[in-house]
Formats: C-alpha cells, sequence, structure tokens
C-alpha cells in the first residue's frame, strides 16, 4: 500500500525530470545565444530595407536599373533566408520553454553540449544529421 503511493508519486517527477536535458544556467546560455541571433537578424533585415529604399530613386542608368534589381533579388533571397533563420530561433526559444530543447526530434536522444552551442538552433542529434544529409545525397543522384 505505502510502496504504491511512494511509485505513484515518484513517477510524475521522473517523467518531468526526463523532459530537460540541461541544467538552469546552460538553458539561460542558450537562451542568450539565441535571443542575441535573433536581434543581429532584426538588425540586418533594417539594413535591407533602408538600401532597397534608397535604391528606388536611381533610375536613370539602366545599367544602374540592372544592377539594383539583381542586388534587390538577392536582399529578397537572403531575406527568406534570414526569415527560415528567425522561425528556427523563435522554435529553439519555445523548446527551452517546453523543456524539449536538446531533445533529438528523430531518435529522441540528447543533442551534445558541443552541437548546441555550435548550432543552437538545431533539432538533430550529430547521428541523424549525417543520416539525413547521406539521405538527402541519395536522393540528390540522377
Ligand atoms: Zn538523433
Amino acid at each position: 500500500m505505502l510502496e504504491s503511493l511512494v511509485l505513484q508519486r515518484a513517477k510524475p517527477r521522473c517523467m518531468t525530470m526526463g523532459r530537460y536535458f540541461f541544467n538552469e544556467e546552460q538553458l539561460e546560455m542558450f537562451r542568450r545565444t539565441l535571443l542575441s541571433q535573433r536581434e543581429h537578424l532584426l538588425e540586418d533585415a533594417d539594413k535591407t530595407v533602408t538600401r532597397m529604399g534608397d535604391a528606388n530613386e536611381t533610375f536613370a542608368d539602366p545599367t544602374d536599373r540592372a544592377t539594383w534589381e539583381s542586388d534587390s533579388t538577392r536582399d529578397l533571397r537572403i531575406r527568406d533566408r534570414e526569415r527560415q533563420l528567425m522561425d528556427k530561433i523563435d522554435a529553439a526559444l519555445a523548446r527551452i520553454e517546453d523543456g524539449t530543447f536538446g531533445e533529438c526530434e528523430e531518435c529522441g536522444e540528447t543533442i551534445t553540449v558541443g552541437r548546441l552551442k555550435a548550432r543552437p538552433v538545431t533539432t538533430l542529434c550529430i547521428e541523424c544529421k549525417a543520416k539525413q544529409e547521406a539521405d538527402e545525397q541519395r536522393s540528390n543522384r540522377p
């Protein structure tokens, strides 16, 4: 009777512990890294918008215009990539909040701290990432 009560009480705590892969200090470090990456992205996005606004005035020389168009296409592509990265950063921050940060979404194993330090937005452990890249290479082959 007593034993089953203890088990019942112990179980949810174990599950909660299992969901958190890093201590509060490590999570705080990752949160700060992600937030500063996010800030830099926003700064770069501001610069891009300002530059495109300036370029709108330059139409006299057709060569200039062509240059501007290819520049702006490039800017749009960069902004697209920035937006994707921004989404990944937001998702990583959400994972820190809900305690799943650092869990490989493929195999459920813990992603190493070193890998997360280099790339905090990652959702795959090194093995699954390598496997994914190998699969991609296979499917890209003619
Ligand atoms: Zn994995």
